[in-house]
Formats: C-alpha cells, sequence, structure tokens
C-alpha cells in the first residue's frame, strides 16, 4: 500500500504518520525529517534547504523530488511507504505521478485557528520525533516515549507559522482537488481530541483500502 498524507502544518501528520506505519508495515517517509536530518549532519542538502525552511518556505522542487524519487527506490519500500510531507505543491505531485504508483491520500483536515497555539507549544523529540504540546508536559524536558531530550523546532514561532499556513493554503491545499479526481482521496477531519481517536477513523478507511 502505498499512501500520501495530506494536511496543514501542526493538523497531526506525523503522529498519524508513526501509527500508520506501525500497523500496516510500511515505511515511513517524511521529507521535512530527511531536511533536519541533514541539516544537523551539515551536508549540502542541508544547508541549502535551512535557509528555505527557516523562512518557513519551499525547498526548491528539484531538490525535494531527486530525495523522494531515490528514496522510493530503496528496499523497505518495497512493502508499501508512507510519504508525509511529500508532494507539496502541484508541481511535486505531478512529477511523483511518474515514478510512483499512490493507492490512497490521508487528506486532514482542521481548523486553523487551532493550529498556531499547536505548533508554537510544539515541543519535539530528538531521538525519536515524537510530538508533546507545552500544555501536557508539566514541565518535563524528555520524551515519554524513548528519553530523548525535547527541543522547539526553529521554524515553530509566530512568523513562521504565518508563512507556513500561506504556503499551505496557495500551494498545498490545491492537491486536495486533485487527488479527489484521481479518487484516491480519503477525508478526515482533525479534532482537539487525543491522536487516537483520528486513528480509529483512519484505520477502518486503510483497512477497507488494503482488502
Ligand atoms: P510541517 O508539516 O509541520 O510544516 P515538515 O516537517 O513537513 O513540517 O516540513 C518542514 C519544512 O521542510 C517545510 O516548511 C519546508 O520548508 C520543508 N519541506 C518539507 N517537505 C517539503 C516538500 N515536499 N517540498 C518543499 N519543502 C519541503
Ligand atoms: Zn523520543
Amino acid at each position: 500500500m502505498n499512501l500520501i498524507l495530506l494536511g496543514a502544518p501542526g493538523a497531526g501528520k506525523g503522529t498519524q504518520a508513526t501509527m500508520i506505519a506501525d500497523r500496516y508495515h510500511i515505511v515511513h517517509i517524511s521529507t521535512g525529517d530527511i531536511f533536519r536530518a541533514n541539516i544537523k549532519n551539515g551536508t549540502e542538502i542541508g544547508k541549502l534547504a535551512k535557509s528555505y525552511i527557516d523562512k518557513g518556505e519551499l525547498v526548491p522542487d528539484e531538490v525535494t523530488v531527486a530525495i523522494v524519487k531515490d528514496r522510493l527506490t530503496w528496499d523497505d519500500c518495497k512493502n508499501g511507504y508512507l510519504l508525509d510531507g511529500f508532494p507539496r505543491n502541484l508541481y511535486q505531485a505531478e512529477e511523483l505521478d511518474k515514478f510512483a504508483e499512490i493507492d490512497g491520500v490521508v487528506n486532514i483536515n482542521i481548523d486553523f485557528g487551532l493550529l498556531m497555539d499547536r505548533l508554537c507549544g510544539r515541543r519535539v523529540c530528538k531521538e525519536c520525533g515524537e510530538s508533546y504540546h507545552i500544555s501536557t508536559l508539566g514541565g518535563k524536558t524528555t520524551c515519554a516515549r524513548c528519553g530523548g531530550e525535547l527541543y522547539q523546532r526553529k521554524d515553530d514561532n509566530p512568523e513562521t507559522v504565518r508563512s507556513r499556513l500561506d504556503v499551505y493554503t496557495s500551494q498545498t491545499a490545491p492537491l486536495i482537488d486533485y487527488y479527489t479526481k484521481k479518487g484516491v482521496i480519503l477525508n478526515f477531519t482533525g479534532t482537539e481530541a487525543p491522536a487516537s481517536v483520528l486513528f480509529e477513523e483512519v484505520k477502518t478507511a486503510l483497512d477497507r483500502l488494503a482488502k
């Protein structure tokens, strides 16, 4: 099963992605995670990506598409994969069509009013990537799952969040229509309820798709 996860920044894609990948034994590929790993390791791609990510803009298509195209040739993709954060505009979607066969697009719709607080209060585990919200941490600074140190992403600040949401609206949201026309979209609504509630709905839809 080859899937795409679509949704605004802060919609809860990362959390759903982990649960989907676990349940269906498919590999979770996050372009944001790939860029952050490159930044951490000081690679050329990392240096280039950082200048865009820090402003809340998209990393150039040529770079991003090449990374994903290569990543999908790895052996661990044979069982299927879940693309998280890619494609993010129509050009990337059209390029993806040239080298991938997509079975379903999990689209998480969410009220934008919830997102600023979610993103600016988000803390992420350095080791495993799990996300938390400061309001639920009670001052804890380590990950409940693996003990890793929590940090705040540099792009989770009000100004950068605003531009990420603008980019989502102008460039990424049109993909909902693109995949609806292809007949592969699965629509969900994100809420303030725990991620496990949404996952129940996602599971029902994907179980049906997997058959
Ligand atoms: P979020 O969905 O919370 O914005 P991501 O981790 O998916 O976070 O992305 C972080 C940043 O990485 C984006 O704002 C963008 O700069 C860059 N990025 C990630 N995926 C892509 C992509 N497919 N195309 C271009 N830039 C990307
Ligand atoms: Zn962790």
